[in-house]
């Protein structure tokens, strides 16, 4: 008999995870991916669609060009979970694992903040920020804010990188001098684990007249008065706001009874959850490191670790640790990074300086996962 792997979620995580055990068992293996898109789409790749440096449609990368060994890919809303018997029902049917991994993600809740939707833009969820495409070249005056409206949100940098990217966009059509641009964020550096960056970053806001506002989170927006609510009570007037949405589990994942205070508690040095032979990775859980792509894709490496141990016998795999690269886009065509440790002791981080040797470097990121996860296995042989 195969073990029968089911992973829920082709994102960064499950991506990475079903990669790994198909080089690793080939047919040998069962494994059902499902997801409810058609196509991933790489967090940063918003930043590029909103600021119209990419067309939508070429950062869109169809799962239909998985052609692994051992894999079968779902394109399914997944409807019940019950880790206890590892059993999924989805629209497209019920499943049973042997292993079971949950990587779901972390959802976006814009409507949890008042005002949001009707008064303001976010650029979290693939639909706001393609949506803003649209949006921006319509502002030429006035104050821009881009504020965060919950404590835990994905790609801790990504808030900044926005502001800086706004201000390059709005130079380039001559109109920055009409414009302020404002972030609101709940942290009293823009990057806490790694001061290095959180100075660079600052300076940059400082050359650009870009206010950081620390400490704040954005409660709540009136949309007549144009004005933003924050958590101190103080109000701040807006043209433009960008927002970061609450963040929680997808609602799939708060039925399933394996969350606690919002997220999927793990076992950090492992991934795996209180339910045997079931695991969780990713922005669903509560593992310890920030929420980004990054930090999913390693966990996904532990968990496959785990899984390829479990099933082929041998040594327990080394623990997580909770290390990864995050690339911090500074503007004017420069690219820093921040390497970053979490779960081996206190966070640590060290800064790479922007250059433009980093924005090559990223678009290796990018282009190595795009030919790991979707290169077709079949025709390489
Ligand atoms: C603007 C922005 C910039 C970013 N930049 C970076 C960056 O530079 N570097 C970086 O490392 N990270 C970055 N991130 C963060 C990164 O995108 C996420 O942290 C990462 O994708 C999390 O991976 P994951 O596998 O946990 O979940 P996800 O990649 O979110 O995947 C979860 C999957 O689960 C699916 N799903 C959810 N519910 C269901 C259901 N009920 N049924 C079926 N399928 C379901 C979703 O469709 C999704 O495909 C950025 C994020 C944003 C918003």
């Amino acid at each position: 008999m195969k073990t029968r792997v089911v992973v829920l979620g082709a994102g960064f995580g499950g991506l990475e995870l079903t990669t790994i055990l198909s080089e690793a068992f080939g047919d040998a293996i069962e494994i059902v991916l499902i997801d409810k898109g058609d196509a991933f789409v790489f967090g940063f790749s918003k930043l590029d669609v909103m600021f119209g440096r990419q067309m939508p449609a070429d950062v869109l990368h169809s799962y239909r060009d998985i052609v692994k060994p051992g894999v079968r890919f779902l394109q399914s809303t997944v409807r019940s979970i019950d880790p206890a018997a590892r059993r999924v029902v989805s629209d497209a049917g019920t499943f049973e694992a042997d292993v079971l991994v949950v990587a779901l993600g972390a959802d976006l809740d814009p409507a949890a903040t008042p005002g949001l939707v009707e008064g303001g833009h976010e650029f979290y969820t693939v639909a706001g920020a393609f949506a803003l495409r649209e949006v921006l070249p319509q502002f030429e005056r006035g104050a821009a804010i881009i504020g965060v409206t919950g404590k835990s949100f994905k790609c801790p940098p990504a808030p900044s990188e926005a502001a800086l990217l706004l201000h390059d966009y709005l130079v380039a059509r001559e109109v920055r001098d009409a414009c302020k641009i404002s972030l609101i964020m709940p942290f009293g550096i823009p990057i806490p684990p790694s001061p290095a960056t959180s100075q660079a970053l600052l300076a940059a806001f400082a050359e650009r007249s870009i206010a950081f506002v620390p400490n704040r989170l954005v409660r709540a927006l009136d949309p007549v008065r144009r004005v933003a609510l924050l958590d101190d009570g103080s109000e701040t007037p807006y043209d433009l706001f960008l927002g970061i949405p609450k963040h929680c589990v997808p609602p799939v994942v708060a039925a399933s009874g394996m969350t606690v205070e919002g997220w999927i508690p793990v076992d950090p040095k492992t991934l795996k959850t209180r339910f045997p032979n079931v695991y969780a990775l990713g922005d669903v859980t509560s593992v310890g490191t920030p929420k980004a792509g990054v930090f999913a894709e390693g966990a996904a490496r532990t968990v496959a670790a785990q899984i390829i141990a479990q099933v082929k016998g041998g040594e327990a795999p080394p623990p997580y640790r909770g290390t990864g690269s995050c690339y911090v886009e500074f503007g004017e065509g420069r690219v820093g990074r921040v390497d970053v440790e979490f779960l081996a002791g206190p966070p640590t981080g060290s800064f790479v300086e922007p250059s433009v040797a980093l924005v090559d470097e990223k678009l290796q990121f990018g282009a190595s996962r795009r030919a790991h996860w979707f290169g077709n296995y079949y025709s390489e042989q």
